[in-house]
């Protein structure tokens, strides 16, 4: 999820620029790690949202990425697939849904690195504080599997193997990319997102038939199980 954690307002992103970017992020803080696994949308200053913002390029490439790889290694998508709200002029939020169940954490690993790694790949100066959401669920991941810290060692190894995967893949990610840039921009409710007034939209029964195009055999499943 391209998603704007609590955290993001503690750090300064003013005169940053690409060769600061830090494209490895930091384990989360005991702290912020109450948050993981949530995907919030913080009401940010309009100020904010334009600082640590994401186009809709950049998080179109960060949500196929996602679901790519989900799809790759075998998680089942969800039917809601891939939404990526606008919430303020250039500035997007993006949430891609598959199941990740317990008992598949491995692939739910790589699942959570791709999103990062597919935006970086095409776009390689763009932020990366968005995916911080994604780095919190990798290591309250971890930390559930391993009682000594692991977070560098298994970010670094997950890193390398969605690489390959995304090498293999690419093209389905760039089709997904292209089909949620240029699908329609839908009238968002009021309710469903405190600041976006319109959306893209790619359900996952949308998703399958141009993942199976690509090689990827990939479902949408309704419920826990
Ligand atoms: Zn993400």
């Amino acid at each position: 999820m391209q998603g704007s954690a609590g955290e993001q307002l503690q750090n300064s992103y003013i005169g940053e620029t690409c060769a600061h970017d830090d494209k490895l992020p930091t384990e989360p803080t005991a702290n912020n790690q109450a948050v993981g696994g949530t995907c919030v949308v913080e009401s940010l200053s309009l100020e904010e949202q334009i600082l640590i913002g994401n186009t809709l390029e950049e998080t179109a490439y960060h949500e196929a990425g996602h679901v790519v790889i989900a799809g790759a290694v075998g998680l089942d998508l969800k039917p809601l697939g891939i939404v990526i709200w606008e919430v303020a002029e250039d500035v997007t939020d993006g949430i891609a849904s598959y199941w990740e169940d317990t008992a598949e954490w491995e692939k739910v690993l790589l699942a959570l690195c791709a999103g990062q790694m597919a935006q970086l790949k095409q776009f390689p100066c763009s932020w990366t504080r968005g995916s911080q959401p994604d780095v919190q669920v990798f290591s309250k991941i971890v930390n559930t599997h391993f009682e000594q810290d692991r977070f560098r060692e298994m970010h670094d190894n997950t890193n390398s193997r969605v690489a390959s995967l995304l090498e293999i893949h690419w093209s389905a990610v760039t089709s997904i990319a292209l089909a949620l840039m240029e699908g329609p921009w839908i009238i968002v409710e009021p309710t469903e997102h405190p600041k976006a007034k319109r959306k893209k939209h790619l359900d996952g029964s949308t998703l399958v038939p141009i993942l199976r195009r690509h090689g990827i055999t990939a479902h949408v499943r309704n419920s826990q199980n």
